[in-house]
C-alpha cells in the first residue's frame, strides 16, 4: 500500500527552533529609529516586547531551545502530518509529486499557535499581565487568545473591521478562549479615532489595527504587544514546521525541488521554507515561491525600502518590500494576506535571489481551492489557497515538461470560518477586485524620502 500521511511521534518533535540569521550570506540591514534614523537598541523595543523575545529578534545563534512548557502545549497537535497529495496529482494528471504540511490541525485551525504559545510563555515568564494585538482574518486573534488562556494572561484584540463583519464566528472563537475583541478602527485609541474622523466607514487594515494595539500597549505599564507575523522571532518560532517536514520528507524518500507558501507577513512560508533555504545556502538548487494576492502585491510590485510597519507611524523603520504604510488593501477574502509590508527576512532573501514572489487574483485562487477540496477533501483557508494555485501551476508545468518534480507546500490552515467566501464564489458574487489606478504609486510617494537601504 502506498503511504499518504507521514507521521512523526511526539518524541521525534524538534526541541529547537532554527534561526536563519546565523546562516545568512549577508546580514539583515539594521532596524532604524524613526526619529534619529539610527539603528535601534533593545531598550527601544522594551515597552512593547519581553526581553527574551527582543533577544531572539536579534540573535545570531543558529539553534534556540524550545522551552518545555511550550513543547508540552505543542504536543496537543504537533507533530502535524505531512501528506502526499496523491488524489490531487491524479486529478491534474501530473508526473509531479505533491506534498503538503497540514497546519490546520491546531486548535485555532492554522500555523499561528506555533508562535502565539511561545510568545505568551515568554511574556508570562517576565510577569506581563495583559497583551494587545491586531488580527486580520481573525486567525491570529484566535491563536493569541488560545495562548493567553493557557498562561492566564488578559488579551485584547483589535480586529480589522471588514473581517469583524465578514467573519462573526471568528470573533466568537476569539471570545471563547477569553479575549476581548473590538473592530478596528475603534474609538479606544488616538490612532483609531483619527481614522474614524476622516473616514467613518473605513474597512480598516492590518497596518491600522497594529497602530491601535501598539498604542494601547505603549501607554500601559502592565501591557505588552504581540505580533503574529513579520518579525524575526515570529518566523523563527514557525520553523518547527519545516524542521518536522524535513524528517517527514526523509521518511518519504524525497527532497523538494520546489517549496511554496502563501505570504501575508511571511511567517507560515518562512516556517516551512527556512530549514530548506539553509540547504540552498550550501548549494541545493531548490526553488522557493512566496505567493501573494494580486490586490496586495508587496513582493511583486512593492520596492525594497525602509518603511513603517503600521499606518500611524509608531513602529521602527524596517527594511522590507512594501506598498507604503498608508496603503489600504482592497477587502479580499484572504484577510490574512492584507498587509502592506513583508517580513524583513523574506524581503532580504528575495533581494538576494534565494526566494521569488508570485501574485494571483482572487477568482483563480478559489478555482484552485475547489480543485483541492474535490480531490484532497480538506477545505483550505483562502490564504492557503494562494499557495495551492501556485502548486497547481507548477504541477502543470512539470506535466508539460514531462518532469517528475517534487513540490512541497504549506497548507497553513482550514477554511471552516470562511464559508461565506466560498458561498460568494458559488453564487458568482466573488470577483477579482481591481485596484484603483495609482493607489500604490500614491502610497509609495509618501515614503520616497526615507533613508535608502544600504
Ligand atoms: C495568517 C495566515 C496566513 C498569513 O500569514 P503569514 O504570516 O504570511 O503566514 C496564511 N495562512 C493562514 C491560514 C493564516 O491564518
Amino acid at each position: 500500500m502506498e503511504t499518504t500521511k507521514f507521521f512523526l511521534s511526539e518524541k521525534d518533535m524538534p526541541r529547537q527552533w532554527y534561526n536563519i540569521q546565523a546562516d545568512l550570506p549577508k546580514p539583515l540591514p539594521p532596524v532604524l529609529h524613526p526619529g534619529t534614523k539610527q539603528p535601534i537598541g533593545p531598550q527601544d523595543l522594551a515597552p512593547l516586547f519581553p526581553m527574551e523575545l527582543i533577544k531572539q529578534e536579534v540573535s545570531q545563534e543558529r539553534w534556540i531551545d524550545i522551552p518545555d512548557e511550550v513543547l508540552d502545549i505543542y504536543k496537543l497537535w504537533r507533530p502535524s502530518p505531512l501528506y502526499r497529495a496523491r488524489r490531487l496529482e491524479k486529478a491534474l494528471d501530473t508526473p509531479a509529486k505533491i506534498y503538503y504540511k497540514w497546519e490546520g490541525v491546531s486548535p485555532a485551525g492554522s500555523h499561528k499557535p506555533n508562535t502565539s504559545i511561545a510568545q505568551a510563555y515568554y511574556n508570562k515568564m517576565e510577569g506581563v499581565k495583559r497583551i494587545t494585538t491586531e488580527t486580520g482574518a481573525g486567525q491570529w486573534g484566535s491563536a493569541l487568545s488560545l495562548a493567553c488562556n493557557y498562561f492566564k494572561i488578559e488579551c485584547k484584540v483589535y480586529m480589522v473591521k471588514v473581517s469583524y463583519n465578514q467573519k462573526p464566528y471568528r470573533r466568537v472563537m476569539i471570545e471563547t478562549w477569553g479575549a476581548k475583541v473590538v473592530p478596528s478602527p475603534s474609538n479606544d485609541t488616538n490612532a483609531g479615532r483619527a481614522i474614524l474622523a476622516q473616514t467613518p466607514d473605513s474597512p480598516g487594515s492590518l497596518g491600522l489595527a497594529i497602530s491601535e494595539a501598539v498604542e494601547d500597549a505603549a501607554t500601559r505599564e502592565d501591557t505588552k504587544y504581540s505580533l503574529g507575523s513579520v518579525l524575526n522571532h515570529v518566523l523563527m518560532h514557525q520553523t518547527i514546521v519545516g524542521l518536522e517536514t524535513k524528517k517527514q520528507m526523509e521518511m518519504a524518500g524525497d527532497y523538494p525541488d520546489i517549496v511554496i507558501g502563501c505570504v501575508g507577513g511571511g511567517s507560515n512560508f518562512a516556517g516551512l521554507a527556512f530549514p530548506f533555504v539553509a540547504d540552498k545556502f550550501k548549494g541545493k538548487a531548490t526553488k522557493f515561491i512566496a505567493v501573494e494576492p494580486a490586490s496586495c502585491p508587496t513582493l511583486t510590485r512593492g520596492p525594497y525600502a525602509y518603511d513603517f510597519g503600521d499606518v500611524a507611524e509608531m513602529t521602527p523603520l524596517l527594511a522590507m518590500h512594501t506598498l507604503g504604510h498608508k496603503f489600504i488593501p482592497p477587502p479580499i477574502h484572504a484577510g490574512g494576506l492584507r498587509y502592506h509590508g513583508m517580513a524583513p527576512l523574506i524581503s532580504h532573501l528575495v533581494r538576494e535571489k534565494f526566494i521569488e514572489g508570485a501574485a494571483y487574483k482572487q477568482l483563480e485562487v478559489f478555482d484552485a481551492a475547489i480543485a483541492f477540496c474535490r480531490s484532497e477533501g480538506f477545505i483550505p483557508a483562502p490564504e492557503s489557497a494562494h499557495a495551492i494555485k501556485s502548486v497547481i501551476d507548477q504541477a502543470l508545468i512539470a506535466k508539460k515538461e514531462g518532469k517528475s518534480k517534487v513540490i512541497l507546500f504549506n497548507l497553513s490552515g482550514h477554511g471552516h470560518f470562511d464559508m461565506a467566501a466560498y458561498d460568494n464564489y458559488f453564487s458568482g458574487k466573488l470577483v477579482d477586485i481591481q485596484m484603483p489606478e495609482g493607489d500604490i504609486e500614491k502610497t509609495l510617494d509618501l515614503i520616497k524620502d526615507y533613508p535608502p537601504v544600504k
